[in-house]
């Protein structure tokens, strides 16, 4: 089942039952206020302390602090897990959930486990990694192909470049001899069923080895190219140029951007990230000094990519190869302009050249000097379609192009993007805006508009929600393990429900459960913040885009985010009501619960406006941040012997922030 079902099963078995009946149907309600309440059955309650909230569908007892929705209400209450209580609740209700297997909780080695897949993936990525430095002499081969491409072995390393033996059963073999099984080398990416009979083969043989990385740097999968020395030796039977890998349960190819993980911090810096369409580009860019290079997997660039690096730039550069597959993407890239709120300029590279060839020919000045000058989609699509066209006397051309121009318009929904392509063709054609604005809906009428073009569902488990998330959670283990071990727990109780067991936190190759992790409540600025995102949610659009969740130190913070940042992801709705319904851990629904008491109780009295709030925490955490860093580099100065060029860059790097630091203190 997918994560969008699921969210969708809960929606609905929520939505058809009343928390009041299901708490009321074992304990007494009374009215109090505006709630109802209840002597709670957790502690010898004289007065009825346990309040529900009928508008809001929850409950809490403030005595033992636990709280949450009716889900967590009924495992309490029945001392079950979360696919067990939806159950009940869906019967309750009249929902068939036959389908509903969430319950099954994955078996470490099965391969419906992520952190087997995870597992897998990475024994075949390092081996091929170790392969094409090996004496082999295929290996010698693969190398020899890699240096005449100008790939230097700094690069080979930094990218982890591999080389896939010539072989049908190299991956298959590695992976069984570390117990897993055929199934496993399937599902995490590097092998295939066999065509005939049972088993399976390697998907790749004889080919150059690119692993695709998420953003905590593990490989989710790997892409292949044609070595041609050792392709020579199978004629017609030795594939594509490239294999990509397949879409897995680790892998989605409309989320996921070769590089990225090694490029982010340099996106960050510049605000900018180069978008380009092979791993071969990337690579290149990268050896030149373009460090803030990614590449597509063999799709275009997508909506979920550009929300994906929002977090990190104001500005995508999607750079296009000379060729003609490169040169007809003007349509997609307008789609996209229309849809995606970002700054995204086309880039399009001379004859038929791409990145690797433009950056090895011009280098690196002129490929950035180029991207400077790089038109926005909007610019880039009026120019392509209007090229060699006389504006002001071929008027068929040029309604032609108008056409087609508004045809794409009206695919799209209205919005500021609609008023600035309206008045930037109405000056380039001179035509009036309201006759434009007459065709535009004209047009809309023809096309059917699909009513919501809902975003590609990512994939996400449930179990493991902050590991799969592609806008990386960045949850260090070892921070959990700071927030038990620190000694003073503070929280009210710590009974099993608060405990949280922690399959994301745990790394990919240990399948055994971690210990438990008490999950304290939020406090500081990081409360600050989730309360004026649960006031108003618009705010907490712009909080996953505008925070890290390496910022936040409290576990519970950082899991709430990322529940944000995947409800985003997912395309719903940023409320309280959402995250409750996708959040299922209990200690952390009751601290979502709490919040949102504590913002009703003191509505209307804060004197700033949310918006003002909000804006004065990302300050704060900001210049938190900062300062951070700068005790890191700080400390850094102090502790090591350095060359001379290095301790300089450090030295500016430290009074650069600093002066940022002032700006943003001046600015706020
Ligand atoms: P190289 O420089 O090694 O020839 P490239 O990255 O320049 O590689 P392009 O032909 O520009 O390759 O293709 C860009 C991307 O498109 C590749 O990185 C790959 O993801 C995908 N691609 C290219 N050819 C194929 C193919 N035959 N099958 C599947 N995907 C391909
Ligand atoms: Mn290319």
């Amino acid at each position: 089942m997918s994560p969008t079902q699921d969210f969708d099963l809960k929606e609905r078995v929520r939505s058809a039952v009343d928390i009041a009946d299901v708490i009321g149907a074992t304990l007494e309600l009374l009215p109090q206020g505006r709630n109802l309440v209840a002597r709670c059955p957790w502690h010898n309650d004289r007065r009825p302390s346990m309040t529900i909230n009928q508008e809001r569908q929850t409950w809490k007892c403030w005595p033992c602090d636990i709280g949450g929705d009716v889900f967590s209400f009924v495992m309490k209450r029945d001392g079950t897990d979360f696919p067990t209580a939806i159950r009940t609740l869906a019967e309750l209700a009249g929902i068939p959930v036959e389908e509903y297997t969430r319950g099954k909780k994955t078996q470490p080695g099965s391969p419906d486990d992520r952190a087997t897949l995870l597992s897998a993936i990475k024994l075949a990525s390092d081996s091929y990694f170790e392969h094409l430095q090996s004496n082999e002499p295929d290996a010698r081969i693969a190398r020899d192909y890699l240096a005449a491409r100008g790939i230097s072995d700094e690069s080979r390393k930094h990218f982890r470049i591999g080389f896939s033996p010539d072989s049908w059963s190299y991956a298959v073999d590695l992976l069984k001899s570390q117990q897993f099984s055929g199934e496993v080398a399937h599902a995490c990416g590097v092998a295939s069923p066999k065509r005939s009979g049972d088993g399976y083969v390697d998907m790749f043989r004889g080919r150059l080895m690119f692993p695709i990385q998420d953003l905590q740097g593990r490989p989710i999968a790997l892409g292949g190219r044609v070595i041609p020395a050792i392709a020579e030796r199978h004629g017609d039977r030795a594939g594509g140029k490239y294999i990509n890998g397949r879409e897995t349960m680790l892998f989605r190819k409309s989320q996921q951007l070769y590089g990225l993980d090694l490029a982010r911090d340099a996106i960050r810096r510049s605000g900018e990230v180069m978008v380009m369409e092979g791993y071969t580009d990337v690579v290149a860019s990268r050896q030149a000094g373009i460090e803030t290079a990614v590449a597509v997997l063999g799709t275009a660039l997508g909506e979920q990519h550009v929300k994906i690096l929002r977090r990190f730039a104001e500005r995508v550069i999607l750079v296009l190869d000379g060729d003609a597959a490169g040169q007809n993407r003007a349509d997609e890239v307008l789609e996209l302009f229309i849809s995606a709120d970002i700054d995204l300029r086309v880039m399009t590279l001379p004859d038929g050249s791409d990145p690797a060839d433009f950056v090895a020919a011009h280098g690196r000045e002129a490929f950035e000097k180029s991207a400077r000058e790089a038109p926005d989609a909007l610019d880039h699509k009026l120019m392509r379609l209007t090229d060699g066209v006389d504006v002001e006397r071929d008027t068929h051309a040029v309604a032609s192009a108008v056409d087609k121009m508004l045809k794409i318009a009206a695919k799209a929904p209205d919005g500021l993007r609609i008023d600035q392509l309206l008045n930037r063709m109405s000056k380039r054609f001179e035509f009036k805006v309201e006759r434009l604005e007459q065709r535009l809906a004209v047009l809309r009428k023809e096309t059917k508009r699909p009513t919501f073009r809902k975003p590609a569902r990512p994939a996400i488990q449930n179990q493991s929600r902050a590991a799969t998330s592609h806008v990386a959670p960045h949850t260090d283990p070892n921070a959990a393990l700071q927030e038990s071990a620190d000694g003073v727990d503070d929280s009210p109780i710590a009974s099993s429900d608060t405990m949280l067991p922690q399959p994301h936190l745990t790394p990919p190759s240990e399948h055994a459960a971690a210990a438990p992790v008490t999950l304290k409540p939020m406090r500081g600025l990081e409360r600050d913040l989730f309360e004026t995102l649960i006031e108003n949610p618009e705010l907490a659009n712009m909080a996953v885009e505008a925070i890290d969740v390496q910022w936040l130190e409290g576990m519970a913070a950082k899991m709430l985010l990322t529940a944000y940042q995947d409800l985003e992801l997912e395309g719903h709705s940023l409320d309280a009501d959402s995250i409750l319904l996708l959040v299922e851990n209990d200690a952390l629904k009751n601290q979502i619960v709490t919040l949102q008491e504590r913002v009703e109780e003191r509505s209307g009295k804060l004197p700033e406006s949310a918006e003002d709030r909000y804006a004065a925490i990302v300050t704060r955490f900001r210049e938190r941040e900062m300062s951070d860093e700068q005790n890191r580099q700080i400390e850094q100065l102090a502790s090591a012997s350095m060359p001379e060029d290095d301790e300089d860059a450090l030295l500016k790097a430290i009074v650069e922030k600093a002066r940022l630091q002032q700006r943003i203190r001046n600015e706020s």
